[in-house]
């Protein structure tokens, strides 16, 4: 179930870059809300306030994108929620990628078992990726079509390997 725990990784990536989008916008947009943002993170972090408007206009000033992704972003990933969120995605996404192709198995005539168990599989780990993309917050569309092509040749190497060892129709 490699494959399931690649979702919820590349599913943690696509948040993590629409973080960074959604970052890289608010300061085109409102570069000095941006800066009172950081001025007050670091101000938290114990500086006086004149020493933190005066940290984040000069690190703004060099690179202020990367400033609000380590200091800003940076926070959330040290905070208990999403290693939690992460766990939580990852064993749901392990069980339910492993029932739908178990039940097409069962459900499906004799002869057509392989056909069912990756055509349902594909469209089991579509929909997982779909799910984790938007409780991330991520785009659609490449986050399922990522999965899809993953798991197509995840499921052909499978094939290829039981075919070689005469496991697998
Ligand atoms: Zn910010």
């Amino acid at each position: 179930m490699a494959a399931g725990e690649y979702v919820s990784v590349s599913s943690q990536a696509d948040t993590e870059a629409a973080d960074i989008e959604r970052e890289r916008l608010a300061l085109e947009q409102s570069p000095h809300d941006e800066l009172r943002e950081l001025a007050e993170i670091y101000e938290s972090r114990g500086m006086t306030r004149e020493t933190a408007w005066k940290a984040a206009a000069e690190v703004s000033q060099h690179d202020a994108l990367a400033a609000h992704i380590r200091d800003e972003i940076g926070l959330t990933e040290a905070s208990a929620a999403n290693p939690l969120q992460a766990a939580v995605t990852s064993a749901v996404t392990f069980s339910l990628g492993a029932a739908v192709p178990l039940l097409a198995a069962i459900v499906a005539p004799v002869s057509m078992v392989m056909v069912f168990v990756m055509v349902s599989t594909l469209i089991a780990l579509a929909l997982l990726g779909g799910i984790g993309a938007k409780a991330g917050g991520a785009p659609l569309v490449p986050a399922v079509t990522r999965v899809a092509i993953w798991g197509m040749i995840a499921l052909g190497i499978t094939a290829g390997v039981g075919r070689l060892f005469g496991v697998a129709a």
